[in-house]
């Protein structure tokens, strides 16, 4: 496509609206691709702006009409993305990003391997849990099992960040922005895109700032995240 397609993954509650919503703010031109799901709304979520709420039955009529690019079952509900949403922002040369889970994720990177991959890790198990249980009470949702799901999620979840280009742990959330920040700027200026943002000194320093969050081969700080959720590296 003539944009960059960023596509975004990370266990539930590390913070990945958070950091998406943020990194819009600081930079343009970026469109977000609104998936479609057979989950009901969640707190303030509007159709159609976070997600374009639907039932299984028309999710299915979709999937066999081939309307999706990929789709997966998360957590008992269906979740895609639409194959018209990318062929518009890719008509009007558009960078995309797809806040996807990992099986998705696999899905699009096989068929478009040049996709620019992120996954927001949590610092800690502890901290996930923490996160979640936050985001449950701000939504007056207190299932205590839909948190130990999402958390026993995470762990697998985790398993797959090595197919990952980039990994952001966010820890310090200003931190974990620049650094998203960052790498969109220097895949933006790889592919010469973008009327030439910055200057020799901003592309030096989102080099250097990119560079820390890649996964091959992984920081310090990235390998004792994942290390925290019990795991090694693969490589
Ligand atoms: P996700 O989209 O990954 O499920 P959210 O963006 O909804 O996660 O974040 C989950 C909760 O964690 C929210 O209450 C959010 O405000 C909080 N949060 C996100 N990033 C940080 C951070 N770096 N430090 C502290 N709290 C954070
Ligand atoms: P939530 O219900 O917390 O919004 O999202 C649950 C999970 O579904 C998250 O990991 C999120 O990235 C993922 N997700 C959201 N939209 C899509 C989509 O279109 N496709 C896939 N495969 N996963 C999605």
């Amino acid at each position: 496509m003539a944009g960059i397609l960023f596509i975004i993954s990370a266990p539930s509650g590390s913070g990945k609206s958070t950091l998406v919503s943020q990194l819009r703010s600081l930079v343009d031109g970026l469109e977000f691709s609104v998936s479609y799901t057979t989950r009901s709304p969640r707190g303030s979520e509007q159709e159609g702006r976070e997600y374009n709420f639907t039932t299984r039955e028309n999710f299915e009529r979709m999937v066999a009409a081939g309307e999706f690019l990929e789709w997966a079952e998360v957590f008992g509900n269906y979740y895609g993305t639409a194959a018209g949403s990318l062929k518009a922002a890719e008509a009007q040369g558009k960078d995309m990003i797809l806040d996807i889970d990992v099986q998705g994720a696999g899905q699009v990177l096989r068929k478009m391997p040049e996709a620019v991959s992120i996954f927001i890790m949590p610092p800690n198990p502890d901290v996930l849990k923490t996160r979640l249980q936050n985001r449950s009470r701000a939504e007056r949702v207190t299932d205590a099992s839909v948190i130990r799901l999402r958390l026993d999620q995470a762990f697998h979840e985790i398993d797959r960040l090595w197919d990952y280009q980039f990994a952001i742990v966010n820890d310090v959330l200003d931190e974990a922005v620049a650094q998203l920040r960052a790498i969109v700027l220097l895949e933006r200026m790889r592919h010469g895109g973008r009327g030439g943002e910055g200057t020799p000194e901003d592309h030096a320093q989102w080099k250097k700032i990119a560079a820390r969050c890649v996964t091959r081969p992984p920081s310090a700080r990235l390998l004792l995240a994942v290390r925290n959720f019990g795991q090694s590296s693969r490589d």
